[in-house]
Order: structure tokens, then C-alpha cells, then sequence
């Protein structure tokens, strides 16, 4: 038990969730978010049973799974639409749970949030951290709302452009784009998509379904360095993208006609192999470790971080002795994942051919079974 103040610099899933960990932990949490209204746009997440079990651990499960749409069937089509596999995954968060869930993430960050302010985080929107030092003693931070005070530790959970990895890491490396975009549409979901399909071939895409009524049809495409999305050209620009999609997503492009709801989003990555801390400041989730979704678990992975964090930082140990213990027990994990999905996106854009992504995906479900 522990009254010590944390500050948490970044509202999205890895920073709300640590925030929920740490509560939970006892801690005194403040999180200020820059955005001034919650930020998440309105498309879906694909989670695995790594995630359902953090949210156990977490108590929020029931929550997340009312608001969620749970699936354990995958199934892959050829460029035809032919059918190429259909497998079921194993329930490996425990019988009475679904595999995998798709999720809004608009209704994920409202329950996250939700539930970080029901459990007593001091909650900043509009916020930023304006300075910080490192006395060894405690960090010393002023925030944009005027206010300052004295924290036991920092985390910084404020994404894959970070300024708190930059401060801390100026040398580190910085993130790169990948050479893939990924464009996504939610649209009414037919009854007969009850769990993930993946179309392949010229045009790699997918669907995903995100509640009763709705799912999300995802399509990724190769783009220049300096390539430009235009927010009032959305919907061509994605029809050019799916002309040689398979049967089954053409058919569902029809109903890609607004172009506010095209999410079009550049794959860029970072990893720091070395330290994750420095002194009493750590980073966490996509300011450490961003990888690009075609393993669908870089959200899993930020929530994990957070609940290792509190772990290690609620045994009361030196926070330089905590921090090292916490990016030790992830740094295998976050490693898999991040190098094997730029892999994958590698080898889409035929730049790797000894890629297998049916064995990079089984031997992922094995890693994520093991305890975190
Ligand atoms: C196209 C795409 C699809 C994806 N699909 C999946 C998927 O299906 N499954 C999955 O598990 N993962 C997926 N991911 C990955 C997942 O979205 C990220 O790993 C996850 O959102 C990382 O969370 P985070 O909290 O670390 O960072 P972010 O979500 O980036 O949150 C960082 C927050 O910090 C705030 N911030 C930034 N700077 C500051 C500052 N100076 N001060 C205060 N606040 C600040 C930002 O506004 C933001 O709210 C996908 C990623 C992409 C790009």
C-alpha cells in the first residue's frame, strides 16, 4: 500500500490503463492528456485473450466484453474470394471467454476513462506536462494549467511521437514509416460475419465485427514516402485502393460513401531495445515500442505494460530498481510482436519472402498465453 504520486503523461489506452492499475495499486494517480476532448476516432481494435485477461485482472471485464463482440473463428480468402482456412482459437483467457474481441474505440476509451475516474485519477484534458526534472529524489513537474507538484514517478504513455522519450532519449531512434498505409470503414455488419476475415492476395484487407449491427472493413496499400491523404477525395481515393480486392470486399465498398468516416493512417514503428526508464521517468506502450496492427497487438501490448508497471512499482522497491525489473519482464513479448509485424508488412510488400505468418501467428498465441 502506498500513497506515492504518479504522473501519467498521455490519455489514450496505455496511459488510461496504467492509470486503472495503478488505483488499483493505491497509488495517487494524476493523467493529463493534451487533447482537450477524449481523442479516440470512431473505428475498431481487434483484442486477444491476453487483453480479456488483463481486463480481468483489472475488474473491468464485464464492462469491456457488454460493449465488445466476441469471436474465436478466422477465416482466410484467396484473390477470388475462394475460401483458404477457416480455424477456431483457443479460449486461452479461459473457457467461458471468447478468443478474440473487436471493440469501438470510442466505447474502450469511455470505459477505460470511466473507470479511471471512478476509482479516483485526477484527470487533466487539455493538459500537457510543460517542464519536468529529475531531482533523484522525486520528479519535479510544472503542468500547462499552471499547477506543479512533486511526483514519485513520471510515465510516459503519450504515444509513438513522444516528448517525454524525446527529453529522456534525445539519441534514440526516431520512429520510421513503413511503407504501408491502412485504410478502414465501419459499415453494417451481415449476419454472416461472426468472427475475423482476411482477404489476401494484390489487395490485402480484412473485416471485423464490433457489436450486433457493426463491423469494420479494413485494406491496407503501398504509398510513397510524402504520400498524401485528401480528407475531401476519402472515399475515391479508397475505391482505387480496393479495385483489386476480392469479390466480397468490393461488394462491401458500396458502402464507403462519406468521406468523414474513411481512417486512413500511415504504419510507422519505433522500438527501444535499450533502457524503457531513466531514473524516476518511464515510458510505456507506443512511446516505447509502436508496431504496425497486422499481428493486432499493440494495443495489448501498452495494456500489459500497465499492468506489469504497477506491479513492479506497488513492490515498494526503488523506482530504478522497479523500472528495470518492468521493461525486463516485457521487452520479450513487445519484441516479438513489434519485429514480426513489420515482418509481415514486409513481406506483403514483397521485400521479405521468408515469411510465414500462419507460424508467426501460432507461435504468437503461444507467447501471449504465457503469464505477463
Ligand atoms: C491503423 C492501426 C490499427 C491498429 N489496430 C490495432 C488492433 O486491432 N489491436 C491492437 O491491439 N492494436 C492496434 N493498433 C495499435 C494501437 O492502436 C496502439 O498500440 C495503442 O493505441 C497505443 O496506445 P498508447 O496509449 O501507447 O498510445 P496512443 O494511443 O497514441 O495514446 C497517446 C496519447 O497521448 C496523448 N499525448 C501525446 N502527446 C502528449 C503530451 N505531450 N502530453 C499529454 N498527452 C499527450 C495523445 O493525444 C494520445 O491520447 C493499431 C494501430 C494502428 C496505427
Amino acid at each position: 500500500m502506498t500513497n506515492d504520486k504518479i504522473l501519467v503523461t498521455g490519455g489514450g489506452i496505455g496511459g488510461l490503463t496504467a492509470a486503472i492499475a495503478l488505483r488499483r495499486k493505491d497509488f495517487s494517480v494524476t493523467l493529463v492528456e493534451k487533447s482537450p476532448e477524449w481523442p479516440a476516432s470512431g473505428v475498431g481494435i481487434i483484442q486477444q485473450f491476453n487483453v480479456l485477461r488483463a481486463m480481468q485482472e483489472l475488474d473491468i471485464l464485464d464492462d469491456y466484453l457488454a460493449q465488445s463482440y466476441g469471436f474465436d473463428t478466422t477465416m482466410g480468402f484467396g484473390p477470388r474470394g475462394d475460401s483458404l482456412f477457416s480455424f477456431k482459437a483457443p479460449r486461452l483467457a479461459g473457457e467461458h471467454l471468447p478468443s478474440n474481441v473487436g471493440i469501438q474505440r470510442t466505447s474502450l476509451q469511455n470505459i477505460l476513462a470511466g473507470k479511471a475516474r471512478e476509482l479516483g485519477t485526477d484527470i487533466r484534458l487539455g493538459t500537457i506536462v510543460e517542464k519536468w526534472t529529475d531531482t533523484g529524489a522525486g520528479v519535479e513537474a510544472t503542468l500547462s494549467d499552471g499547477t506543479s507538484d512533486t511526483f514519485h514517478v513520471l510515465v510516459g504513455a503519450d504515444g509513438i511521437f513522444s516528448q517525454t522519450r524525446q527529453a529522456l532519449f534525445p539519441q534514440a531512434p526516431q520512429p520510421r514509416y513503413t511503407g504501408q498505409w491502412v485504410w478502414r470503414y465501419n459499415i453494417p455488419r451481415p449476419a454472416e460475419v461472426t468472427g475475423i476475415q482476411l482477404y489476401y492476395g494484390r489487395v490485402n484487407a480484412g473485416l471485423t465485427p464490433l457489436s450486433a449491427d457493426l463491423m469494420y472493413l479494413f485494406m491496407l496499400s503501398e504509398e510513397p514516402v510524402g504520400f498524401q491523404f485528401e480528407r475531401d477525395n476519402a472515399c475515391t481515393m479508397m475505391h482505387k485502393r480496393a479495385l483489386h480486392a476480392a469479390p466480397q470486399i468490393q461488394r462491401l465498398m458500396d458502402n464507403v460513401t462519406e468521406n468523414a468516416g474513411v481512417v486512413a493512417k500511415p504504419l510507422e514503428a519505433i522500438f527501444l531495445e535499450e533502457a524503457w526508464h531513466k531514473g524516476r521517468v518511464a515510458l510505456l506502450g507506443d512511446a516505447v515500442h509502436a508496431s504496425t496492427p497486422h499481428l493486432a497487438q499493440g494495443a495489448g501490448m501498452a495494456i500489459e505494460d500497465a499492468v506489469v508497471l504497477a506491479d513492479e512499482l506497488a513492490t515498494g522497491d526503488a523506482p530504478d530498481l522497479a523500472l528495470t525489473r518492468y521493461r525486463n519482464r516485457r521487452i520479450e513479448r513487445c519484441r516479438f510482436v513489434n519485429f514480426n509485424s513489420l515482418a509481415i508488412g514486409d513481406m506483403q510488400m514483397g521485400k521479405r519472402q521468408d515469411v510465414d505468418p500462419a507460424e508467426i501467428n501460432r507461435q504468437c498465441m503461444t507467447l501471449m498465453a504465457e503469464p505477463i
